[in-house]
């Protein structure tokens, strides 16, 4: 069960994604799978590099629309895990809408967002994420323009399952994917993934001042979504750990009327010849 390949990643050293990759690795090894049961899709960013550095299926799609694919996979063959990755510009910028629609779709995957709040790959502009005043080649004179708040947006959209994690904590980090691949339906893991070249606002010590555990905190309950929302308004999305979840929420492949148990690529799709002319006749 190893998901590590020999391609050596080209991200810079210190960038957080190296955390996510490795957490990747060890959670799906926990949860003893084998790298053929895997598919890791994703979009375009220095982050969409990933599914190059997993051994297992990859597929590194177009910018934003990692999700497509992803659901498109699941849905021909739900034997497969499949997992989902991209960055906080190809996911809440140009791949929103797909976002939203695949949360309140809810598909069984799992959908880990690698957030370092700007736009590393075509070095360093603003993105959806970054904060007001951040000031890049794009908004050389500081945004004007407020932070997207991604999981309260998840929330709203009917998503099931929410978490938020934080490259330095790869323990807690591992555990967030693995709940997340364990979870029945759409899952949502933000990860705050430091961008050391490009964001030096956002930094790993920024992220250690500010950043509540909430798996830490007694009483919270995550299953309670109002109790969610408000610690996500009140912390200004500050928190990592398990934020929501909703383990009675069906998931899109339970609620198919006529659901069959092959998964649709192993089932024997060919038409025998007189069913083919049958049909050939309907349209005549
Ligand atoms: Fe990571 Fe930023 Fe370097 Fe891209 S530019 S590899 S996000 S540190
Ligand atoms: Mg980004």
């Amino acid at each position: 069960k190893e998901f590590r390949n020999k391609v050596k990643p080209n991200w810079c050293p210190g960038c957080g994604d190296f955390s996510v990759l490795a957490a990747m690795q060890r959670a799906f090894a926990n949860q003893g799978l084998e790298p053929e049961d895997v598919v890791l899709v994703s979009g375009i960013g220095c982050s969409g590099r990933i599914s190059g550095y997993l051994n297992s299926y990859g597929f590194h799609g177009i910018h934003g629309r990692a999700l497509p694919i992803a659901q498109g996979l699941k849905l021909a063959n739900r034997d497969l895990t499949v997992v989902a990755a991209g960055g906080d510009g190809d996911g809440f910028a140009i791949g929103m809408s797909h976002t939203i629609h695949a949360i309140r779709r809810n598909v069984d995957l799992t959908y880990i967002v690698m957030d370092n709040q700007v736009y590393g790959l075509t070095k360093g502009q603003t993105s959806p994420r970054s904060e007001m005043g951040f000031k890049t080649k794009s908004t050389p004179k500081g945004s004007i323009e407020s932070s997207i708040a991604p999981l309260e947006m998840a929330l709203t959209a009917g998503a099931g399952f929410v978490a938020q994690g934080f490259s330095s904590d790869l323990k807690q980090l591992t555990r967030l994917i693995e709940a997340g691949l364990t979870h029945k339906g759409f899952s949502l893991i933000n990860v705050f993934s430091p961008c050391v070249t490009y964001n030096k606002i956002n930094t790993y010590d920024w992220f250690k001042e500010n950043l509540v555990n909430l798996d830490k905190e007694e009483g919270y309950n995550p299953s309670n979504r109002m109790m969610a929302m408000q610690k996500l308004m009140e912390s200004d999305g500050l928190v990592t750990g398990l934020i929501y979840q909703n383990k009675e929420r069906k998931s899109y492949e339970e609620l198919i009327p006529g659901f069959d148990e092959t998964p649709l690529a192993k089932q024997d799709l060919r038409l025998d010849r007189s069913a083919f002319e049958e049909l050939v006749a309907e349209f005549a």
